[in-house]
């Protein structure tokens, strides 16, 4: 049974892996790509840049640094916090996800 997912901002069938609504132009991005860039570049942020939380990702990475200068074991709690955001993201459903983290960027 192939699953359908529905564009929370226009009621449309998209694809399981769309990436954006061809009806209204919706964005979504991918929550495994989203997971992995937490695992492996969430100290700096790289996550919430991908997700265009443009603040958060600049509060990673303005605490990276910050930790970096004052006390390097501070980057442990970042890398800690990054890696609970990743597997939440994992643990989460598509649909929780395309609702949570859609970011309205509907198409010019
Ligand atoms: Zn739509």
């Amino acid at each position: 049974m192939r699953r359908v997912i529905i564009c929370t901002s226009c009621s449309h069938q998209l694809g399981h892996l769309s990436m954006s609504c061809g009806h209204c132009g919706q964005s979504y991005r991918d929550r495994h790509v989203a997971a992995s860039l937490a695992f492996f570049g969430g100290v700096v942020g790289m996550h919430r840049a991908y997700m265009r939380s443009w603040t958060t990702a600049g509060l990673y990475l303005a605490a990276s640094l910050a930790a970096l200068l004052v006390e390097p074991k501070g980057l442990a709690l970042i890398a800690a916090c990054s890696l609970v955001e990743g597997l939440i993201f994992l643990s989460m459903k598509e649909p929780m996800w395309r609702r949570s983290h859609r970011r309205a960027k509907p198409a010019a």
